[in-house]
């Protein structure tokens, strides 16, 4: 017998499929984010499979994007939470690495306020006010996923 959990994940994968079936049919064509969450997803196995299953649905010339982890929120239980040792010392972060981070040029705008990014809208310290004017300004990069972001080169400009 399936568990919640995942009964909850198919229902997700189901809508993304119907999703990606719509966006096809109406000659949409865009880049499809996935996240690692099994060892092998970003090898050169798990692209062809992830490219092959988007081509499957009509897309000629499928794009697909693969993150790393973040462990945060859910994740954080299922594998485990960030290390001590997972934070960016002040001496490894370049201008040239921080320019490239998606916080360094964007924010997140949402019902509930601005945020330093996508990845921490769960972390209440993330808020950075109400108005996009109000986050104008540097942020603490002190969090694990700042990290992984920095590690494995998170960045909407690649
Ligand atoms: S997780 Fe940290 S480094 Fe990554 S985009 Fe958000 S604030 Fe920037």
């Amino acid at each position: 017998m399936l568990s919640r959990t995942m009964r909850s994940a198919g229902r997700v994968w189901e809508r993304v499929m119907i999703g990606l079936q719509n966006l096809a049919e109406v000659k949409i064509n865009p880049v499809i984010t996935v996240t690692e969450t099994a060892e092998g997803v970003r090898g050169d196995e798990g692209r062809a499979r992830f490219l092959g299953l988007i081509r499957s649905f009509g897309f000629t010339k499928p794009r697909l994007k693969v993150l790393p982890l973040f462990r945060i929120g859910a994740e954080e239980k299922r594998t485990h939470a960030y290390e001590d040792w997972e934070r960016i010392r002040a001496d490894e972060l370049s201008e040239a690495d921080a320019e490239m981070l998606q916080c360094s040029s964007c924010r997140m705008v949402t019902s509930k306020g601005v945020y330093v990014c996508p990845i921490l809208i769960e972390t209440p310290e993330a808020r950075m006010g109400e108005t996009l004017a109000e986050t104008l300004r540097p942020f603490p990069l002190r969090y694990g996923a700042c990290h992984t972001c920095w590690a494995e080169g998170v960045s909407c400009r690649t």
